[in-house]
This record gives C-alpha cells, structure tokens and sequence, in this order.
C-alpha cells in the first residue's frame, strides 16, 4: 500500500471505533490479514470481527510456557467462534540449543529478551512474513512511557510483510480504556481468560505473569524483576510522542 493511501487510512481511523477498524483491514486486506490474539482481553476482536459477518484469521503465539487455563480458554475461544486459531510455535532448532545452554529460567537472571526472541519474537516474525497487515489488541493506558503515542494505524516499525514491504498495523482498541474494554465484554457475553479473576490482569508466559494487587498497574504483573522501559516483549516496539 502507497504512503499517500496509508495517511488517508490513518485520518480516517485515527478516532474511529474499534469495530469500523476491524471492519475496514478485514474489508481492505481479506486474507492478508490476521488478529494476534495473546488469550486476553483482545478476544474483543475477535468479537467484533465476527460481528463484521467477513472472514477472517486468528493466530496466536504458543511459547511452550503458557498457563494450561490460557491454553484451555484458547480452545473455548476457538469453539465459540467456530475458528482454528493458528498457532506459532518456537523453531527447534533455535528453541533447544538456547534451553539446554541457559536452561528454562534463564530470564530471571539476564532479562527476557533473549527467551522471547526465541519464543515470540521469531515465530511472530514467520508468521507476519505470510501477511500484509496484523490487528492487535495493543492499548496505550497499558504502558504509558511505551505506548502512550499508540495510533490506530501505522505502518508496523519492525515486521516486512509478504509483499516485502513494512506490514500495516492496526490497533483498534488503541484509545479504548481498559474499563472500556471490559465494560464491552461484559456486555456482549465474551468469553474472557479465568486467570484475570485471580488478579491477572495483563497475561503472559506462566513464569513471566504475576497476580498483582488493587492500585497496582497492570504491566506491574509481567517481568516485575526488570525495570518499566523493558517491559516490552519485542512484538510491539515502544511509540515515541508525535509518532505516526
Ligand atoms: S514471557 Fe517469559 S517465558 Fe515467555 S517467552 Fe518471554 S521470557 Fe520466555
């Protein structure tokens, strides 16, 4: 897509409701398109994309080190929606020599840069190569000092799409609030992940998320042994003000 098609898209979202973004990248991309659902509370767009009546793709990334709940609320997911989620999953050949070198908790002693890479970031990046566009569930309330410029669209930082170019990147829920979020999945019957009734409230790899405590922040449940600006798993670079 042209940059000068790109910027009318951006203006024409930029303050748009979540399901007319949904709508649009699944009009405007067909197969080319996918949610990455991360078994949170971004199942709302998986929500809305069946209200599109279009077809549309889900995947998800499967690290090895999930919680069997979220694992389990996948395959509700899946049910309800009547979808095959497609799940990535970490190369062997990268995954082994990493684990039998560093072993599995290697993150609590060095950062989780490394382990994500392997877990996430290359699977991700296998998975985008198929694709021109991604939808997100992505939120700026959830990291302020990293995702506090979040647009709803942009051309994505770091992923080069099927076509060889910089794959678009849509984040419907960018300006939605977290009550926002949950006010609408309570109220459109959503299926949501159980481990966020036990104080989970953003969720990730098992030895990675934490419950935390009323007043807290959500990101303050993930790599709580690491400081806020490292609180990114290298799937969404952080925004800087004024970005795009
Ligand atoms: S969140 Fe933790 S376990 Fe999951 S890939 Fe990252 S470092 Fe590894």
């Amino acid at each position: 897509m042209d940059s000068a098609r790109i910027e009318r898209l951006q203006e024409s979202l930029r303050d748009a409701a979540p399901l007319t973004v949904v709508k649009t990248a699944l009009s405007t991309f067909g197969h080319d398109v996918a949610i990455s659902f991360s078994g949170a509370e971004d199942v709302l767009l998986i929500e809305y994309a069946s209200q599109t009546g279009l077809p549309f793709r889900v995947f998800s990334l499967d690290t090895g080190r999930l919680h069997p709940e979220t694992l389990e609320y996948m395959a509700a997911v899946e049910r309800r929606y009547d979808l095959r989620i497609e799940y990535c999953l970490p190369d062997h050949r990268e995954l082994e020599p990493f684990v039998r070198a560093k072993g599995l908790f290697s993150f609590y002693e060095d950062g989780h840069a490394e382990c994500c890479g392997v877990r996430k970031v290359a699977p991700l990046r296998r998975q985008l190569g198929t694709l021109r566009a991604w939808l997100t569930g992505v939120r700026r309330d959830q990291n302020e000092g990293t995702r506090g410029a979040l647009p709803t669209v942009q051309p994505d930082p770091e992923f080069i799409g099927s076509d060889g170019k910089p794959l678009l990147k849509f984040n419907p829920l960018a300006h939605t609030t977290r009550a926002e979020v949950w006010a609408a999945i309570t109220a459109l019957e959503v299926p949501h992940n159980p481990l966020h009734d036990r104080g989970m409230l953003s969720i990730g790899c098992a030895p990675c998320t934490r419950s935390i405590h009323p007043g807290m922040h959500e990101r303050d449940g993930r790599w709580w042994w690491e400081s806020p600006e490292k609180k990114e798993c290298g799937l969404h670079p952080p925004t800087k003000d004024g970005a795009p």
